[in-house]
């Protein structure tokens, strides 16, 4: 049975520094994470536009075949998620910025406050008007997320446009429609269901994390300091208690917890303390933030992490410079598999893609070198760029057998210059096969 405090409570500022409050923070971000969903597209920061074949990423434009851009995207996308993960562990996705989470905190919040409002507990036909409201705003927000989420596959403008008049594109509007019910059902039924039984980033992190990974813990050193109130399990929106241990699949690292004990220790009159719950690095509780190096404090606690934060962010500077820098062309390569042969060479098929970022059109020469007597058979001529764009195309390369040895890689290099618009060159590296003759 919880306790009652009425007695006990004694004016803020009586007590020690008040800690930082997590919840305003949670807010914060997740209606800036929101509102950004909903702009991106808009925006083109990212979006990939199924009936047109484009994709953009931070306003660039790409082709939706350049499967190279797609790799390079979802697989940083993944080392970021992963190298977070390791260092912070779950609150800062699952607590805080997963869609799943944005969601439910919504649709709870919104429960809360209509039963607030509508005085729900005081007869039944309030508590009936009270879920009756709360259904309809869930069902506008499903049609807005499901919105928002197709937005980002077709034309946005289009997309918003179906939600008010679904003849204007009935293909959209079908999807919108059946992603609406997943997203209704998700908002009333599943919500916390998901992220406690199903979640596979939940499963993920009890394989990364370590004893340096930051968790959200009680002091069960202080344990003698607890009041029992339970104020920390009535405001967990997954119903656990932290009292019980740290890790507990279930949490998702909200901090909610966290705040309710800041809230409640530190105002009783007869001995204030601060909350018995925090954010720390692992379990330890010698470890105190005074005694932190400078790099400890930013989760850097072992080189395993060092390596993972250098490899990470090497990764994203270098994918913005060659993305978005200021190159002129740009060629990148990948085999096709396609290995063909005579007595004389052998013959092996590439996919290049030139891209042209200049804002004239451009004719480019292709060489190729690495091996001795190498060189292209397809295409025979220069290639033709139009201004900001980009052109796919087979590229052929054969080489002599007499300079080969069989079962071997070779690293070639193609280089493609402009031969006409403004001068530039790219330089892409490769492998020419050789298999077993
Ligand atoms: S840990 Fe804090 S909030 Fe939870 S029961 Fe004990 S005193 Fe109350
Ligand atoms: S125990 Fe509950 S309230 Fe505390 S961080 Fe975990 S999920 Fe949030």
């Amino acid at each position: 049975m919880a306790t009652d405090l009425t007695e006990k409570i004694i004016q803020p500022g009586n007590s020690a520094a008040r800690p930082v409050r997590i919840h305003p923070l949670r807010r914060g971000v997740q209606v800036l994470l929101a509102v950004l969903s909903v702009v991106a597209p808009f925006t083109n920061l990212f979006r990939i536009d199924i009936r047109t074949d484009r994709l953009w990423v931070l306003g660039q434009d790409f082709s939706a075949h350049n499967a190279l851009m797609l790799f390079y995207v979802f697989s940083l996308f993944a080392l970021v998620v992963i190298s977070i993960s390791l260092v912070y562990g779950r609150m800062w996705w699952c607590g805080f910025t997963c869609p799943q989470t944005i969601v439910s905190d919504f649709a709870d919040s919104a429960r809360q406050r209509l039963r607030k409002l509508t005085h729900a507990h005081w007869s039944r036909t309030r508590s009936v008007l009270s879920t009756s409201l709360w259904l309809s705003l869930m069902a506008v927000a499903a049609v807005a997320t499901s919105a928002t989420c197709v937005s980002y596959f077709y034309a946005p403008a289009t997309v918003w446009q179906t939600v008010v008049a679904p003849t204007t594109d009935i293909g959209i509007s079908t999807a919108v429609g059946i992603l609406a019910l997943f997203c209704f059902a998700d908002l009333v039924a599943i919500r916390r269901h998901f992220c406690k039984t199903a979640c596979p980033y939940g499963f993920m992190l009890g394989v990364l994390g370590d004893q340096h990974t930051m968790t959200v813990r009680y002091l069960w050193e202080r344990g003698e300091d607890c009041i029992s109130c339970k104020k920390c399990v009535r405001v967990c929106p997954v119903g656990i208690d932290i009292r019980e241990g740290p890790n507990q699949f279930e949490c998702i690292g909200c901090g909610e917890c966290i705040d309710a004990c800041n809230d409640i220790l530190p105002r009783i009159k007869s001995n204030p303390k601060p909350g018995l719950i925090e954010l720390r690095f692992g379990l330890d509780p010698m470890r105190r933030k005074e005694r932190m190096t400078v790099f400890q404090r930013l989760g850097l606690w072992d080189g395993k992490r060092g390596l993972v934060a250098v490899v990470t962010l090497t990764l994203i500077v270098g994918f913005m410079a060659e993305r978005f820098g200021s190159y002129g062309v740009l060629a990148t390569i990948s085999p096709l598999g396609t290995i063909a042969g005579d007595s004389r060479s052998i013959h092996e098929t590439y996919q290049l893609i030139l891209t042209n970022q200049t804002s004239s059109s451009v004719r480019m020469s292709l060489s190729v070198a690495g091996i001795p007597g190498v060189g292209i058979y397809q295409p025979a001529d220069v290639v033709e760029v139009d201004a900001k764009s980009e052109k796919q195309l087979t590229l052929g390369i054969s080489a002599p057998r007499a300079a080969l040895v069989a079962d071997r890689r070779y690293p070639v290099s193609i280089v493609a210059r402009t031969t006409s618009g403004p001068a530039a060159m790219s330089k892409a590296a490769t492998f020419f096969y050789v298999p077993g003759f």
